[in-house]
């Protein structure tokens, strides 16, 4: 029997509806709509379709949303500048700086500039620390928006072997760290997970995707990720999302569907569910700065 699917487009739109009428709320109450700065240097195109979608999703769930787009050639000291004045603004809760930045622009500069409090990528050395120590300010988006999708099909981490393919700051790191920590008042997405983390120097890699139940894979690289790695019935996460040939894949191989018991798609898996996480956080900015 083929794999169930982890459908991220349906999570996303129940989360993004109960978002929405959080926000709806909050308004009705007379508190101002959180509001999401999003920031764009550049013409990437990549980065553009993401900023527009984070927009989109913004406005539908009521949030108000102002895209500041800057041209390439924007120095550090002028990008620097946009974002001290973003954070010194009481309608902006949340600042996302689309990277990459251009290479004249050091970007741990920029994110070391945005407010921890509006921080809402989770990216400030602060918010990764207090992440780190168990009391997160915020989860950040793609590691929590994987932990949602899991939980609200069902699937439970607690006690399971967890195999994260991928160490970056943005993806792996976060996410192991989510998944090992004990679950708390303050830390309630913490997963209580027995957590291996998998990287280009890690030595059989089959042999180490095989002990997993929930297999995570976060590598960038299409196809990584065969039959023979998976455990039957486990839950395959696919946060890869590559371009070959103009076309969407992931990291997994197409067969896998045949072998694991879940598999989240790409595209329509943990795509949309890290767009949502943005919106769950600048919600949280702005309850934790308004009331
Ligand atoms: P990254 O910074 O390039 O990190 C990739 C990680 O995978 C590194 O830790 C690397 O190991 C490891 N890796 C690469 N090749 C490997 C191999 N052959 N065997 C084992 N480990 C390997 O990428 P990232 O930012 O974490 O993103 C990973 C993927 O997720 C990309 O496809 C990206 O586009 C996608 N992504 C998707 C979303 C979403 O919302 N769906 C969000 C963010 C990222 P080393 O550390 O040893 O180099």
């Amino acid at each position: 029997m083929p794999a169930q699917r982890l459908d991220g487009k349906a999570v996303a739109a129940t989360m993004r509806l109960e978002i929405a009428s959080r926000v709806a709320e909050r308004t009705l109450a007379g508190k101002r709509a959180p509001g999401l700065a999003a920031v764009l240097v550049g013409e990437d195109p990549a980065s553009q379709q993401y900023v527009k979608n984070k927009h989109k999703a913004c406005q539908d769930a009521g949030l108000a949303t102002a895209v500041h787009r800057l041209p390439a050639t924007t120095s550090q000291a002028e990008l620097l500048s946009l974002v001290a004045q973003l954070n010194a603004d009481p309608s902006v809760h949340g600042i996302l700086v689309q990277l990459p930045l251009p290479k004249h622009i050091e970007e741990a500069a920029v994110i070391r500039a945005v407010s921890p409090a509006k921080d809402v990528d989770c990216f400030h050395p602060e918010n990764v620390g207090l992440l780190a120590a168990g009391h997160p300010r915020f989860y950040p988006c793609t590691p929590h928006g994987v932990l949602q999708l899991l939980r609200r099909n069902g699937i439970a981490t607690a006690g399971k072997h967890v195999v994260v393919v991928g160490r970056s700051n943005i993806v792996g790191k976060p996410l192991a760290l989510m998944l090992m920590q004990k679950p708390t008042a303050t830390n309630p997405a913490a997963g209580d997970a027995t957590v291996t983390v998998a990287h280009t120097r890690t030595q059989n890699l089959t042999e180490v995707c095989q002990l997993a139940d929930i297999l995570i894979a976060a590598a960038g690289v299409p196809a990584i990720i065969t039959p023979e790695m998976v455990k039957p019935g486990a839950a395959v996460v696919d946060v890869g999302t590559n371009n070959v040939a103009g076309k969407w894949c992931g990291d997994m191989h197409e067969s896998v569907w045949s072998v694991a018991g879940w598999v989240s798609p790409v595209p329509g898996g943990v795509g949309p569910m890290t767009i949502t996480m943005l919106l769950y956080n600048t919600l949280e900015a702005a309850k934790q700065i308004d009331g």
